[in-house]
């Protein structure tokens, strides 16, 4: 039995790494999707790669009136059941290093943008009955990390967001959790030079990255009515990281 028959579940970021690995996934589990991102060539051709349950949203997380549009797309495919606030930007920097607009730049896209999604989708899950959102934190929001101040930051207010967003929107039938991955295999980590990597990863006590698909497979579960009594809880997947 597919784990999100007939659900629609709308994931930011979606176009590629983590996010396009949970539409892959939510569509195999018999989920329709709407993938936002501002990679339009990417999330074109994943949406080709999914066929007819899948479709395509040029979004801006940052933007209200494109969150809105997105969940319209949602509603035009049958309602809303499950959002993923996957969009996210990695800019490290040193407390020193980091300036005004660095700072500002993430809480923007990592922080505003989830509020803006989870607002956004409260109407139209009411609607399709209940809903559950998973938010993507980060290790970084479990514990200090270093040259990452802006990234931690937002990272740490989501797990914050989480928990009040749970609270307020239990009697509404929606569920909000957050997820904190360790170092994923991703184009997000090239950013760090092969050698940072190594060395981050030589601190994991499983000794290597995780991949998107096994963080699709933890999103999944939390989209799906197997976690069913789950809200506002931080689930690590991590390989042991912060441990
Ligand atoms: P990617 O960089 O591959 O994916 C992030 C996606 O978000 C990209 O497609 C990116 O597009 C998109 N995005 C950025 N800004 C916006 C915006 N304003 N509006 C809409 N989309 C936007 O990295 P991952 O798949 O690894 O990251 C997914 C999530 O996982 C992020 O929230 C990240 O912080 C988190 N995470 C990642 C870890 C890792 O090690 N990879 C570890 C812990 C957490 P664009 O290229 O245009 O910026």
């Amino acid at each position: 039995m597919a784990r999100l028959n007939g659900k629609i579940i709308l994931i930011s970021g979606g176009a590629r790494g983590q996010g396009a690995a949970e539409a892959r996934l939510c569509v195999a589990e018999g989920a329709k999707v709407v993938i936002g991102d501002l990679l339009e060539t990417e999330g074109r051709a994943l949406v080709a790669e999914l066929g007819d349950r899948a479709i395509f949203v040029r979004q801006d997380v940052t933007k209200e009136s494109d969150w809105t549009a997105a969940v319209a797309a949602a509603e035009r495919l049958g309602g809303l059941h499950g959002l993923v606030n996957n969009a996210g930007i990695y800019q490290p920097a040193t407390l020193m290093e980091t300036d005004a607009a660095l700072f500002e730049r993430h809480m923007r896209i990592n922080q505003l943008g989830c509020f803006l999604g989870m607002k956004a989708v409260v109407p139209a899950m009411e609607t399709s009955g209940n809903g559950a959102i998973v938010n993507i934190s980060s290790v970084a929001g479990l514990r200090g990390s270093p040259g990452a101040i802006a990234y931690s930051a937002t990272k740490w207010a989501l797990r914050g967001m989480t928990k009040a967003a749970a609270i307020d929107l239990a009697p509404r039938h929606i569920r909000v959790n957050s997820i904190h991955p360790g170092p994923i295999d991703t184009d997000m980590l090239k950013v760090r030079t092969p050698e940072q990597n190594a060395r981050r990863v030589g601190l994991v006590p499983m000794k290597r990255m995780g991949t998107a698909q096994e963080v699709a497979g933890l999103v999944l579960f939390l989209l799906s009515d197997e976690s069913s009594y789950i809200t506002g809880a931080e689930i690590a997947i991590d390989g042991g990281a912060t441990l």
